[in-house]
């Protein structure tokens, strides 16, 4: 993988971008001037890789765009040493992201041809999530719970109750929720059978799809 002076170039100015849209969050900012979201797409469209927009991968899939990358986790909180559980582990970007600054990673994929392809992607620019994960996102993953943060990256027609079951007190749930359109929502856990509700604009995801038996 080349990581040159003009892709590092082109990353200080998608920051500036971000920044201009609103970002603030700092450890953010950092991760995504590091990480080389080139390296993430289809050697087609390396020329494409800093502009703030989505792109198609494999398997009929996007990778997410910067802005809504980087909002998404911003609105997560994230703190070092946080667990995390991600919905939709795609291209493995966002999953970077949340490596970067500092997070314990646990990411689930649906489909057998990104979940694969992922795996083996992260290691070889030195990502380690603690787990990926090839199954339903609508189940969230048991086994490791609760999260202190949960982040969905696909739009969800409605809010699966296993995810809000495996929030931690005080555990931050981020969830684009809609068909056509989607809301970005956040619920926060404020005791066992209380969850706060904010929301924070229109956004336009790939589905969560519904695996029906
Ligand atoms: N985080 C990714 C975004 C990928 S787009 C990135 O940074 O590249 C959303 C992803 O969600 C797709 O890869 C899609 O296959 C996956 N997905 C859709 N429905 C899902 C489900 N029910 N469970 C897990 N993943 C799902």
């Amino acid at each position: 993988m080349i990581d040159n002076y003009t892709h590092k170039g082109l990353r200080k100015k998608l920051v500036e971008t971000l920044k201009l849209k609103g970002i603030e969050d700092t450890a953010v900012l950092n991760a995504i001037n590091k990480i080389p979201r080139h390296a993430f797409m289809d050697s087609g469209f390396v020329n494409h890789a800093y502009v703030d927009k989505a792109f198609p991968i494999a398997a009929d899939q996007t990778i997410s765009q910067p802005y809504t990358v980087a909002r998404q986790t911003e609105l997560l909180e994230v703190k070092k040493g946080d667990r995390i559980l991600e919905i939709g582990t795609g291209s493995g970007y966002q999953t970077a992201v949340l490596l970067e600054m500092g997070a314990i990673v646990y990411s689930i994929e649906r489909q057998n041809e990104l979940f694969k392809k992922t795996k083996l992607f992260l290691p070889k620019l030195g990502y380690r999530p603690k787990k990926l994960i090839f199954g339903d996102g609508y189940r969230g993953y048991e086994a490791e719970a609760p999260y202190d943060g949960i982040l969905v990256t696909a739009g969800a027609p409605y809010v699966p109750k296993p995810l809000l079951a495996q929030l931690a007190l005080g555990g931050r749930l981020v969830i684009p929720v809609g068909t056509d359109t989607q809301i970005m929502t956040v619920y926060t856990r404020e005791e066992a059978n209380k969850f706060e509700k904010e929301e924070f604009g229109a956004y336009r995801f790939v589905p969560l799809l519904e695996d029906k038996e």
